[in-house]
């Protein structure tokens, strides 16, 4: 069964019918299907079975702890970029001993909270950082696990915002320094250098980028071995694309068979930082027509989600697919509608001459595949409430995450006592 699909003249998210998730709830709201998440992270799970593999879901594209805790039941790890999300991972169920921290910068509040928790991994990505970490741990009297998170010069052909391994990022420490920072990590306390990190980008559909990445950071787990470091972890990153519109990502199982491939013989356990594959096909943004209007040359579907609900569209020139939520009739004529939401912003804009059917004022949408980066990356942008998020489960929903009002937003400013 697809969990997103029209059934009975309604698009449904499992056995729920969309219409009734906007009708209890209101609309913009994200919906997700728990089947797809779990059986998302089956498939992955099951492609690297024969390897010794950590899967660390990178929290930051889907924080939500209803989200997170799905994944956590089925033996899930983390990976998280913050002292909010480790918070998360621990709240959600995920053990420590399965939780890496990534992040170009870390600050000793967070590197503290880590090693208090018993944090399994801190990928640390200059030689700054890990000084600061030696000093963090030394004054804890604990040795941190570290990873170096090593930049390969690798374009991974994606967007050029999501795009993190080559040179001219600010990530990682120089593939071709690698070796003089390991030699500077043996020499600190509180600090023992187990493994290799890269991560090299997002949404990549092709193999190669990830080949070439893989094979230069095995190359140096050897090069590090041989100068007597005990190197036996490898982390591998995130970066496996979905489909949006017609991409062809490569499966969990290819993806897994190259992993296997570029590590073989090493003996190191690898770890996984799958984000977007697990998520970005679980969710959808529903929104409704507020008004349709005819300017001079083009014709506008202004909806009631916008940039701050879901930035991607404004921010990587995202595309997305949009569906009516009731079914048009077959044979409809479809024609050409710029989507766009209420920001006074040109950037708001969810879809440029987009064919649609007829859309009216009241009718439903489902924005598709805004499971990952949507949500965690809202805002409140125009005083406009935080969006609210809402998983399926078979024919029952619930809330996970309820609409904040204009209120409780207002409620957080503070008057200076000048201005009193
Ligand atoms: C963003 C990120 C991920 C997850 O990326 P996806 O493209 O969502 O899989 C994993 N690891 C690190 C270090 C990241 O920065």
């Amino acid at each position: 069964m697809t969990a997103f699909a029209y059934r009975a003249g309604w698009f449904h998210a499992e056995a729920v019918s969309l219409a009734r998730v906007a009708e209890a709830v209101g609309t913009p709201v994200y919906c997700y299907a728990g089947s797809v998440l779990a059986d998302g992270y089956r498939a992955f799970a099951a492609a690297f079975a024969g390897q010794d593999a950590g899967i660390c879901y990178a929290l930051k594209a889907n924080s939500n702890l209803a989200v997170v805790g799905t994944l956590a039941r089925l033996g899930a790890g983390a990976d998280v970029v913050s002292e909010g999300e480790l918070m998360r991972a621990l709240a959600a169920g995920i053990p420590a001993d399965r939780i890496v921290f990534s992040g170009v910068g870390k600050t000793r509040a967070e590197m503290k909270a880590a090693l208090t928790a018993g944090i399994f991994q801190l990928n640390v990505e200059s030689l700054p950082e890990l000084e600061a970490l030696s000093q963090v741990a030394a004054g804890l009297g604990v040795t941190a696990p570290v990873a170096l998170r090593v930049n390969p010069d690798i374009d991974a052909g994606t967007h050029h915002k999501i795009s993190t391994g080559r040179k001219e990022n600010k990530f990682g420490i120089d593939i071709d320094h690698a070796r003089e920072a390991y030699a500077f990590a043996a020499g600190l306390p509180g600090v023992r250098a187990v493994g290799v990190a890269v991560h090299i980008g997002s949404q990549l559909t092709s193999l190669a980028p990830f080949r070439a990445a893989f094979k230069k950071a095995a190359h140096l787990v050897q090069a590090l071995r041989a100068d007597g470091h005990a190197i036996d972890r490898l982390d591998l990153g995130g970066g496996l694309g979905i489909v949006y519109r017609e991409e062809t990502p490569p499966t969990p199982t290819d993806y897994a068979a190259l992993v296997a491939e570029a590590t073989q013989g090493l003996g190191c356990r690898v770890l996984l930082e799958p984000g977007r594959a697990l998520v970005g096909n679980a969710g959808v943004l529903l929104t409704r027509v507020l008004y349709v209007k005819t300017g001079l040359h083009r014709r506008f579907v202004i909806v009631d989600a916008a940039m701050n609900d879901l930035i991607r569209p404004s921010l990587y020139d995202a595309w997305h697919g949009i569906l009516p939520v009731a079914e048009p009739m077959p044979g409809s004529v479809a024609e050409p509608f710029d989507v766009v939401g209420p920001v006074c912003e040109t950037g708001d804009t969810f879809a440029v001459q987009r064919p649609l059917v007829a859309p009216r004022p009241g009718d439903l949408m489902a924005v598709l595949s805004a499971g990952a980066y949507g949500a965690v990356m809202a805002s409140t942008y125009n005083t406009r409430p935080l969006v609210p998020e809402v998983l399926v489960d078979g024919d029952r929903f619930a809330v996970i995450r309820p609409r904040v009002d204009c209120a409780a937003l207002l409620a957080l400013d503070r008057l200076p006592s000048w201005l009193e």
